[in-house]
C-alpha cells in the first residue's frame, strides 16, 4: 500500500459480482454499487471462481475446475492459564492419529490473550466429506489426548474452517498462472504460482504478475 501513489483510491467491502467484457477484452467490473470501467483487471479471488464472474473459454473453465484446494479446520482454545506443555515458541507438527499442527500462538504476543491466560490454535486438515461437527468433536478429542489434562483449562473455543492456500501443490493439481484468455484481464494470488507458500507465495505471485504485465506493456 505504501508503494501506491496517493490518487489510489481503496474500496473495502465491494465484492465484484462481473468482469465486464467487450470484444473479448476486459472492461471493468460490476459490483453492488454500481460498474467501473478499467483498462486492467487484475482478479486475486479464487481461480477456481473465476468463471462465475466471466464468461471463458470450455477448454480454460475445464483446467480451472482441477485447482486442488484444501480445506483447514482449526481449533483456537482459549486457556484459563498457561499450561508448561506450551511453554515454548514455535510450532509442533503431530502425525498421530490425524496429523495437525500445533501453536501457543499468544507467546509470540502476550496481548493475544488476557494476562495470565494463554491462546493456543491446533490446525487439522479437512478431508471429504465428513460432517463437520464429527470433525469438530474428533479434533477435541485428539487434542485432549495429546495434551491430558487441557479439558479443565479450556475458558474459550473458537471453530475456524478456511481454504489457506488458495491451490494445493499435489500431483494432478492444476496453477491458473497470471494471463487468462480475457485481453486486460490478469490473475493474482497463491492458486497462479507454486513456488513456496503462504505470504511467500502469494508475493512470489505478485512479482510474476507485474513482469508479466511489463511484457505486455501494461506497466
Ligand atoms: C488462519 C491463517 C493463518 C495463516 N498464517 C500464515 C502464516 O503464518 N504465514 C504465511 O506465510 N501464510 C499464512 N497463511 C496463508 C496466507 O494468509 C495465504 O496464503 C495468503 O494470504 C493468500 O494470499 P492470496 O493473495 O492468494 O489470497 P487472499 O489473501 O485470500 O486475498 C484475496 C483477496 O481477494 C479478495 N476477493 C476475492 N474475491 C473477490 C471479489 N469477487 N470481489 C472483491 N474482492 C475479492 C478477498 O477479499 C481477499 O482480500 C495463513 C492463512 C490463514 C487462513
Amino acid at each position: 500500500m505504501y508503494s501506491l501513489p496517493e490518487s489510489v483510491e481503496i474500496r473495502t467491502g465491494t465484492r465484484v459480482e462481473k468482469i465486464l467484457t467487450q470484444d473479448g477484452k476486459a472492461v471493468g467490473v460490476a459490483t453492488e454499487s454500481g460498474s467501473f470501467t478499467a483498462g486492467t483487471v487484475v482478479y486475486s479471488g479464487f481461480a477456481r471462481s473465476l468463471p462465475s464472474l466471466v464468461s471463458l473459454p470450455h477448454e480454460y473453465t475445464e483446467k480451472l475446475s482441477i485447482i486442488d484446494q484444501t480445506t483447514s479446520l482449526t481449533v483456537w482454545l482459549g486457556l484459563s492459564g498457561k499450561m508448561k506443555e506450551f511453554d515454548y515458541i514455535g510450532s509442533e507438527v503431530w502425525f498421530k492419529d490425524w496429523a495437525y499442527w500445533a501453536m501457543p500462538i499468544s507467546n509470540y504476543d502476550p496481548c493475544i490473550a488476557p494476562k495470565g491466560k494463554q491462546l493456543v490454535g491446533f490446525t487439522f486438515v479437512l478431508k471429504g466429506k465428513n460432517n463437520l461437527e464429527s470433525e469438530k468433536k474428533r479434533a477435541m478429542d485428539i487434542i485432549e489426548r495429546a495434551v491430558p489434562g487441557i479439558g479443565k483449562y479450556i475458558e474459550m473455543t473458537h471453530f475456524q474452517v478456511t481454504i489457506p492456500e488458495k491451490a494445493a501443490v499435489t500431483i494432478k493439481g492444476y496453477f491458473a498462472g497470471q494471463r487468462s484468455p480475457i485481453g486486460n484481464l490478469y490473475l493474482v494470488g497463491t492458486d497462479t504460482d507454486k513456488r513456496s507458500m503462504g505470504v511467500t507465495r502469494a508475493a512470489y505471485s505478485v512479482l510474476e504478475l507485474m513482469k508479466v504485465m511489463r511484457e505486455e506493456n501494461k506497466l
